[in-house]
Order: structure tokens, then C-alpha cells, then sequence
């Protein structure tokens, strides 16, 4: 068993986590964009978000929505410092390291995959006008 098995065992027992799943626009925004894109976005967003020693709104850094990493953020733990800590053991109050940013991006990016293996979610029933996927996406 590999060291990201277990912790997605640990995070498959957490009914909060689980609830995270990615939504059509989510998904086709992965599928579009390909993994070397996502990947790229997931960089930069622990990069800019939580390497610091001491984040700018730590706790609330992520939003609930608006790109595919930040609900793998949320679904993995890698969240907000707190979230490293509790999940991944990692400390807070000092900047993170290469290794340890490497390693967020490895564990959003496993989630993204596991959820790509999935068949494609139904768009919501709400009505949606065509025109209107996230805004937050394209700037991206
Ligand atoms: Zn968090």
C-alpha cells in the first residue's frame, strides 16, 4: 500500500471530505484543459495560497468552488494549513517546502484522476443559461 492509499482510506472515512465531489462543469473544464494544465493551476494555487509560513486568510483561502483543484483542496485536506496539518502532518507557521508543495499537487491531482475515472456527472437541473459556465474559470 502506498503512503497516498492510506491517506485516501483515511479521507474515505471522513463524511465531510467525501462530500466533495466535481461537477460537470468541473469535469469538462479537466477534460479541456488536460492534466498538464491542472496541474500547472495546482502548483501555483498551493504556491501563491499556502506556502507562506503564514498564508493570507488561512483557514479561508480556498473557495468552496469556481476551479476543479480547489474542491480537490477541500476533498484532499490540502486546504489550508490546518487541513495539512490535521491531514498530512504538516506543521504550521513556516513556509513549505519544494517537497512538501510537490507533494499537495500529487495528492490533489490523484483525487482529480479518481474522479475522472468516473462516469461524467449530470449537469444540475437548475436552469443554466448556455453562456453561463463559472467566469472564474476563464481567467484561469
Ligand atoms: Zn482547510
Amino acid at each position: 500500500m502506498t503512503p497516498l492509499d492510506d491517506l485516501f482510506q483515511r479521507l474515505s472515512r471522513s463524511p465531510f471530505r467525501q462530500r466533495f465531489a466535481l461537477g460537470k462543469i468541473e469535469y469538462d473544464y479537466c477534460l479541456n484543459k488536460g492534466e498538464v494544465q491542472v496541474r500547472e493551476h495546482a502548483t501555483d494555487f498551493i504556491k501563491q495560497r499556502l506556502a507562506a509560513a503564514e498564508p493570507t486568510n488561512d483557514g479561508k483561502q480556498t473557495p468552496m468552488r469556481g476551479h476543479p483543484v480547489f474542491i480537490a483542496q477541500h476533498a484532499t485536506g490540502t486546504c489550508c494549513r490546518g487541513c495539512l496539518r490535521k491531514w498530512h502532518a504538516i506543521p504550521q507557521h513556516q513556509a513549505l517546502t519544494t517537497e512538501q508543495q510537490a507533494y499537495a499537487v500529487e495528492v490533489i491531482l490523484h483525487w482529480i484522476h479518481q474522479q475522472m475515472q468516473k462516469p461524467a456527472p449530470v449537469a444540475k437541473t437548475r436552469k443554466v443559461k448556455k453562456q453561463d459556465t463559472n467566469p472564474q474559470l476563464d481567467l484561469l
